[in-house]
């Protein structure tokens, strides 16, 4: 008789599921964790759903080792893993490695603990008090450590009245719904009223920065919790997003369970197998969340789905805003998306019907939208060797006058983007990227910001071997910061920069010394722009507002829109009205305009029309193919032949091959194509018969990026 036969996922760049044999008797049904032979090592994957291959003959069948005991993974996480492999054209083996951790497969790390012994220990009252704590059962070590000394625990340990212990996890203190609820507006209760409902669903909460759609949403976390249901709320930058852990903490009385990657795998796992068992009722977290095992996932959140940190660019590309929406769907459970400026996918789906929207239409308490207006550098440039124009100047100065907070957004680290030999006219360039490098004159080195490439900052130009004629040109905020210490040496700054703060403590301190008013002037690169609520600051000046709108991005507009939106936010948010001004050589640009206006939606529907025209995302679908090579023949003789073999057809036009705008990343030569279909043509099919046409030779490489968001 011949062998059950049982398809198994494994968690590498497998395009399916492979056939094993079970044991005589054994059991495996879907969703198992096993361990099989591979190769000449042993890994664990999952049953898959798949019909295993009757045709393969017996004899060529391994077996699977074992069958794990581990709770099977969930059905509606192997849909999504399914459905995100035929999305993406990831291979499903590597969607599956985000869903199956190895390391959540090790065992926790057991409790050490004490328990009451048989032996009689002598009497004392630090013993007494220690014999008497036990007395209702274990402890850990940790907690009785509290009642007595190191020493008096180890005498008793001796004696053998006291036993070692290894004792369960401590049961969570769970989130509490109703521990700290405001008091809602009427808008704002209509708004957390339709975020509530039980069965799958898309809203689009959205409202000017301050509303109150934070507090809204929070409302939707409580209601799911009420009903015993698991809520996820994905952020884009969740290192960064201390003042909302806060906030959560004040809500629902304790932190809730966090995920992301730079945690460390212990507490991974910790929060792995709480989520698992239930015990995590709200989880916030990045992108790889979406994969975590909920049992009684009831509602999923996307905080500022507009932002492209949720597209991930590297092995599996996938969008998780997009992919929270399969998860949910899979699930039974509403999706809320929340931003004050949604991207045009997410007004597309409102206006077509796909998604619902509520808005909440005025900041909340009062508090009024901050002014914004234009510094024309054409007609008020700043002094020379200087950044900002007098305008500007003029209205720090009577800011911090008044005892308020200012605010410089420049979204470019370190001192200067390009260093060039005023002499000869050499330009410092990143030997593998296409790229200038920047100097960071703080840590004193030129730096290339894709790979990383260092050099010190040479004394002489390489090139003519003149001294003295090497020049920075044009600003990051290092070189801000100098013209503010020169200007304003009495203020207090900060600087917010990836660079500068490292990780969610010093994000943390950062936001504490602010709101204490302990600073007066804040710096920064786009991270002051991610969801801060500074009472204080009353002024936000864009260095540089045109910065972001050239370039070969579909969506720079938008974004540029978006961005500068968002930064000019955190200005007025309590009490005193805020102001914006944006320093820029194209007032009348239609971002320009929008964003002087504050008209949203004439803006998006602007953005809508130009779209339109060319069938561009969300009036099209898009998918990046980019080919790339160690030499350029190589890197052209891919391209090319993916060219020849392009699809054809009525609403399908491909673009391209060309050199990718960084034509060298990481010693890496690039190559773009662009697949555009008719939004009623899926493109998947035709790419893998396409893909299928062309085999990369050596070390070539096509990615596939469904739904670009970079076109660099
Ligand atoms: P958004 O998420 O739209 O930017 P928030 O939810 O952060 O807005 O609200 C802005 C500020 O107003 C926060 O400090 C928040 O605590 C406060 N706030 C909003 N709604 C209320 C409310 N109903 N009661 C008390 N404070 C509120
Ligand atoms: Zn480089």
């Amino acid at each position: 008789m011949s062998p059950r036969r049982v398809s198994v996922l494994l968690p590498y760049p497998f395009a399916g599921p492979l056939d094993y044999a079970l044991a005589e008797g054994a059991q495996a049904a879907p969703g198992t964790l096993v361990v099989v032979p591979l190769g000449h090592r042993d890994v664990v994957g999952v049953v898959w759903d798949a019909e295993p291959d009757a045709g393969l003959p017996a004899h060529k069948l391994r077996r699977v080792t074992e069958a794990l005991a581990w709770p099977a993974m969930r059905a509606d996480l192997r849909r999504l893993v399914d459905w995100i492999a035929g999305y993406t054209l990831a291979p499903a083996g590597e969607v599956l490695a985000m869903a199956l951790r190895p390391f959540v497969l090790e065992p926790e790390a057991p409790v050490r603990g004490w328990a009451l012994g048989e032996a009689a220990a002598k009497p004392g009252a630090a013993r007494a008090k220690v014999l008497a704590a036990l007395a209702a059962g274990p402890l850990p070590a940790r907690e009785l450590a509290t009642v007595a000394s190191a020493a008096v625990i180890r005498g008793l340990a001796q004696v053998g009245a006291l036993l070692p212990v290894d004792l369960p996890p401590p049961a969570p203190t769970l989130p509490d719904p109703e521990h700290a609820g405001p008091a809602l507006s009427p808008v704002q209760r209509e708004a957390a009223d339709a975020l509530t409902g039980e069965a799958f669903s898309v809203t689009l909460l959205d409202g000017v920065t301050g509303s109150g759609k934070t507090e809204v949403y929070f409302e939707a976390v409580a209601a799911a919790l009420r009903r015993g249901r698991q809520a996820l709320v994905l952020l884009p930058e969740i290192a960064l997003s201390a003042q909302w852990l806060e906030r959560f903490e004040r809500r629902f009385g304790v932190a809730p369970a966090i995920w992301h990657s730079e945690l460390g795998a212990r507490r991974r796992r910790e929060t792995w197998r709480r989520v698992e068992r239930g015990e995590a009722p709200a989880v916030v977290g990045a992108r790889s969340a979406l994969f975590l095992p909920f049992p009684e996932l009831g509602l999923v959140v996307v905080d500022e789905e507009h932002e492209t940190a949720f597209k991930q660019e590297e092995g599996v590309i996938y969008h998780a805003r997009d992919m929270a929406i399969v998860r949910a769907r899979l699930c039974g459970a509403p999706a809320v998306l929340v931003s004050a400026t949604p991207s045009l996918e997410t007004m597309h789906n409102v206006q077509t019907g796909r998604y619902r929207r509520v808005s909440l239409p005025a900041r909340h308490g009062g508090a009024v939208m901050p002014t914004v207006a234009a510094i024309d550098l054409r007609a008020t440039p700043p002094e020379r060797g200087k950044f900002l124009a007098p305008p500007l100047v003029e209205a720090v100065s009577t800011t911090l006058g008044k005892g308020e907070q200012a605010m410089l957004f420049l979204n470019r680290r370190g001192y200067a983007p390009l260093t060039l030999c005023r002499h000869c006219g050499h330009r410092f360039a990143c030997p593998n990227c296409t790229a200038w490098l920047v100097e960071h004159r703080a840590r004193g080195v030129l730096q290339c910001h894709h790979c990383g490439h260092t050099i010190p900052p040479p004394a002489t130009c390489p090139a003519c071997g003149a001294a003295d004629t090497l020049a920075p040109v044009g600003p990051g905020i290092e070189r801000i910061t100098e013209e503010v210490r020169e200007r304003w040496p009495q203020a207090r700054l900060l600087v917010m920069a990836s660079d500068t703060l490292a990780g969610p403590a010093a994000a943390a301190q950062a936001a504490r010394a602010v709101a204490a008013r302990e600073v007066d002037l804040i710096i920064g690169t786009q991270i002051v722009a991610k969801g801060w609520h500074f009472p204080h600051l009353t002024l936000v000046g864009v260095v540089d507002a045109d910065l972001g709108l050239g370039g070969v991005d579909l969506r720079s507009a938008e974004r540029t829109f978006q961005l500068l939106h968002q930064v000019g936010g955190r200005a007025g948010r309590a009490e005193a009205p805020g102001r914006v001004l944006l320093q820029t050589w194209e007032p009348e640009h239609r971002v320009m305009r929008a964003l002087l206006s504050g008209d949203f939606d004439a803006f998006m529907a602007s953005e809508a029309a130009e779209r339109q025209g060319g069938h561009w995302p969300p009036y099209g679908r898009l998918v990046a193919l980019i080919v790339s090579a160690g030499t350029q023949a190589a890197a052209d003789a891919l391209a090319g032949a993916l060219g020849r073999t392009a699809p054809r057809g009525p609403g399908i036009t491909v673009l391209g091959p060309a050199p990718a705008p960084f034509a060298l990343l990481r010693g890496r030569h690039r190559r773009r194509l662009l697949l555009r279909t008719r939004r009623d043509i899926a493109p998947q099919k035709l790419l893998r018969a396409w893909l299928a046409q062309v085999k990369p030779r050596g070390d070539a490489r096509i990615e596939v990026d469904v739904d670009p968001v970079s076109f660099l």
